[in-house]
């Protein structure tokens, strides 16, 4: 199962839990490509340093960061070589008339300029189903609804959805602080009061964060010997696919086997591809043909027999699922039904599936009439992604500093988990006597986890280093002088290292290639349980992790999945002096070396 599915994930996250990626609960799709779980990029050449110059002269003016607008101007395209035409064509939309259309409305130049356009925002519309906006919104890329008026539910739904509560007050294991200033968000998420996860998104940002979006792409050179491709999306970078990313017709292709990614893309060619992994660093963002919109109950992948429902969900639930979905579901698409779908009714994931019907027609559309590189739909910010992937009854609430961002929190939860939208809650700088992030601790929190040190409960400590290829933890036993047997210390040490590097990695967001240094044991079912309390750990890291088996020299290799960058990039840059090395080189010995030399 594969790269197809993060298509619905959002940036900070998310597998479903699973190490094993054999195993992974979300979808029982039967037609994804499957890959080695080496992948990811950090096994792959890195392509992005090859990159050449992006083909210029061919029009359109390339966008540039700070531009007031997502994408150049489309003019009635001339493009002919148009691999994603049999795609535009089809989606007639049998089931895409009705509810949510009337209701969508146009974020005006949403956020870029960062700060006021928001007031532009027609709040107003919700309920009138006025005109669909398309006219005034002429080339702007399509959005997500998520202010979609609440699906009517009787009180005994609501209340069988309620979370749980003591003494009137929501309980659940985890909170989620959301913290707008200067143009940028961050979600804090705790489990108790323990900071376990950080995000930080700038959501004027149309080059860093883009996973999810969908572009009208332009092939700019293939690549055979490394089965890719580099295609222009309108980002400074160029981003890559793969072969396997690809969709093309078997019937064009005559020859025994999987054609060659040379017969499928040629340089100018447009496709249409979605953002499966942000850029990171040097490398361009990743793509694939195979769309999915994700919704809150269903992922819908146009143009796909992909066909499935959560295996997580029990059998009767699955029944009933299928039993809503044979009615909506449109032949010439697919559907995933998520875990989320259970318990709900057939109103609301009719809704869903039509709402995601909806934006991609309008995708299809805004396709025909644009000029590559465009972007068609965007993702809605972070705040949205986490709650429409994340939050449900174990969360005892989502407290939220910004009002706008309050406001439209709460008009998205009203209409997609009604139940719980008493525990989105709006924290007022005005009249609290601290700002949300310090009563939270989070400040504190997010210090330590960015200290290359981190101490453990008995004494002992982790050494986080990152290096250009991989990043690598050493494992100490410092103070902890323990009480028995040498062995038996060093045991107690690594148990506790392997606890804290995982929450560590989720915390720091740390991805690619880590190599553990545990310290040395003699027993080999010490070490063995060693492994076995690491990979449990990470067990409960929504992204996707594989531990592989002790090495001779006692070094445990391990993959996790890169998502966004890293907390540690997020909030610093490296040392102009040194270059991030870390040392200062002496230049006058380095100067005087050469004298030296000749005495
Ligand atoms: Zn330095």
């Amino acid at each position: 199962m594969s790269e197809n599915e993060e298509g619905t994930r959002t940036n900070g996250s998310r597998d479903t839990g699973s190490t094993d990626p054999g195993e992974r609960g979300d979808d029982s799709r039967s037609v994804a490509t499957s890959r080695p779980d080496t992948d990811g990029g950090e096994t792959r050449p890195k392509v992005g340093d090859s990159r050449p110059a992006p083909a210029g002269g061919d029009g359109g003016r390339r966008p540039q960061i700070g531009d007031s607008r997502p994408a150049p101007d489309a003019r009635p395209s001339g493009d002919g070589a148009n691999g994603n035409k049999e795609r535009n064509q089809s989606g007639d939309g049998d089931a895409g008339s009705g509810a949510g259309r009337g209701r969508r409305r146009r974020r005006g130049g949403r956020g870029r300029g960062q700060g006021g356009e928001r007031q532009n925002q027609q709040r107003g519309e919700q309920q009138g189903g006025g005109g669909r906006g398309r006219q005034r919104g002429g080339n702007r890329p399509v959005e997500a609804v998520t202010d979609d008026a609440p699906v009517e539910l009787d009180e005994e739904t609501l209340r069988s959805r309620r979370g749980r509560e003591r003494r009137g007050k929501p309980i659940g294991r985890y909170t989620m602080c959301v913290s707008v200033s200067g143009g940028i968000t961050q979600i804090a998420v705790f489990e108790g009061r323990q900071l376990i996860e950080h995000y930080l998104s700038r959501p004027a940002d149309d080059v860093t964060e883009i996973h999810g979006n969908v572009y009208l792409a332009k092939v700019q050179n293939v690549l055979p010997g490394m089965e890719a491709a580099f295609v222009d999306i309108g980002t400074p970078k160029n981003a890559v696919i793969y072969r396997g990313d690809l969709q093309y017709d078997d019937k064009d292709f005559e020859s025994k086997g999987r054609p060659r990614i040379e017969q499928v893309l040629r340089a100018r060619q447009t496709i249409l591809a979605q953002v499966t992994k942000n850029p990171i660093a040097h490398k361009g963002a990743r793509l694939t043909q195979e769309v999915s919109l994700p919704g809150r109950f269903v992922v819908l992948v146009p143009n796909s027999t992909t066909y499935g429902i959560s295996k997580r969900l029990p059998e009767s639930e699955r029944k009933r699922l299928r039993n809503i979905l044979d009615r909506v579901k449109p032949n010439q698409h697919g559907i995933i039904v998520r875990t989320a779908a259970e318990n709900i009714t057939k109103e609301e994931i009719e809704r869903d599936v039509r709402r995601l019907l909806n934006q991609w027609e309008e995708i299809e559309k805004l396709a025909e009439r644009s000029q590559a590189p465009s972007l068609l739909y965007r993702e809605p910010e972070m705040a949205f992604r986490f709650i429409r992937e994340e939050f449900n009854k174990d969360f005892r609430g989502v407290i939220i500093d910004d009002p706008d961002m309050f406001e439209r929190v709460r008009t998205y939860v009203e209409s997609v988990n009604p139940a719980l939208v008493d525990r989105i809650s709006y924290h007022d700088p005005e009249t609290e006597s601290l700002p949300l992030f310090e009563r939270h601790h989070v400040h504190e929190q997010l210090r330590k986890a960015l200290d290359r040190k981190v101490w453990l409960p008995s004494g002992g400590s982790l050494i986080i280093e990152h290096t250009e290829a991989l990043t690598v933890v050493d494992v100490n036993t410092g103070k902890n002088v323990g009480r028995s047997s040498l062995e038996e210390t060093v045991f107690r040490n690594n148990l506790e290292a392997a606890e804290e590097l995982a929450r560590q990695l989720r915390l720091r967001d740390i991805g690619g290639i880590i190599v553990i240094d545990f310290v040395d044991m003699e027993v080999r079912s010490n070490r063995e349980a060693v492994a076995t309390t690491l990979r449990d750990a990470l067990a409960r890291d929504k992204t996707r992790t594989q531990v592989f088996d002790i090495s001779d020299l006692g070094l445990v290799e391990m993959t996790r999945k890169r998502i966004g960058e890293g907390l540690l990039e997020s909030f610093a840059n490296a040392c102009a002096d040194c270059g991030g090395r870390g040392v200062h080189l002496d230049d006058e010995l380095l100067a005087g070396s050469g004298r030296a030399g000749r005495r």
